[in-house]
């Protein structure tokens, strides 16, 4: 898969996708001298036991020196963690200005930006409110060829946030495209999306918003919409293109 494809993946950053080639974990360690006589599946798990050892010490080290963080965290949440499959509770509209949401909101915006993807829920940072952030920047849209842009309808998306969001499908003919989360991350597949839907619900002033979107911005509300009932884009995609982006390195 090419960095072009990729940038117009949900929620996945370009940069991992560009580093994908030299991270597969297995390509870690030396491995040509033990796999003449070993299996395959055994060296991995040898250098998987190893990472896990080194992260350990590593994490052991860090909690010495700080406590663990706490929700709203700086990093995005993987699946099993239950927060993922919680449906997220609705936010008290009085309470939308207050300091609590408005810290939950900015982090989310902060993470989003730092992972260049192009949607985020609350509960990806672990706070299970039904609060979603979108945003699709030039620079990303520029990663993309025309081509790409055309067929998969990527505009530039202003950044929008959306409390207790309410979707609205205005279009239901569905359109099949890779997707893929940062909470399953180095996985993608093909989810079918409406075409077009309309989401409602309060900005982050605690304003009544509306809004139609289509094309790849209504596949990310749909995306992030899921997210606030607990459900992951695996729970809708077709199966058999549930692929590991990075298994041609693993060939290399
Ligand atoms: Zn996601």
């Amino acid at each position: 898969m090419t960095s072009k494809t990729s940038a117009s993946l949900l929620q996945l950053s370009w940069r991992s996708f560009r580093l994908s080639a030299s991270r597969a974990p297995c390509s870690r360690f030396p491995t040509t001298a033990v796999s003449s006589h070993l299996p395959h599946s055994l060296t991995c798990k040898r250098s998987i036991s190893s990472h896990v050892k080194v992260r350990s010490y590593l994490q052991y080290m860090k909690r010495k020196v700080r406590p663990p963080p706490s929700p709203p965290y700086t990093h995005v949440c993987q699946v099993g963690d239950p927060v993922l499959r919680s449906h997220a509770a609705p936010v008290d509209p009085a309470a939308v200005t207050g300091p609590e949401v408005q810290h939950v909101i900015k982090n989310m915006v902060k993470v989003m930006r730092k992972l260049e993807c192009v949607g985020l829920s609350a509960p990806q940072v672990g706070v299970p409110l039904r609060i979603l952030a979108l945003e699709y920047p030039k620079e990303m849209l520029e990663e993309s060829s025309p081509a790409v842009r055309e067929a998969r309808g990527i505009s530039v998306q202003p950044l929008r946030i959306f409390i207790n969001p309410q979707l609205r499908v205005m279009d239901g003919r569905t359109v099949q495209f890779q997707e893929a989360c940062e909470s399953i991350s180095g996985f993608s597949a093909t989810v079918p999306r409406y075409l077009s839907v309309e989401v409602s619900g309060l900005n982050e002033s605690g304003e009544a918003v509306s809004w139609q979107a289509s094309g790849w911005a209504a596949r990310i509300v749909q995306h992030e919409m899921d997210h606030l009932d607990g459900i992951l884009y695996i729970d809708r995609m077709d199966s058999q293109t549930f692929i590991n982006i990075n298994w041609q390195a693993y060939n290399e």
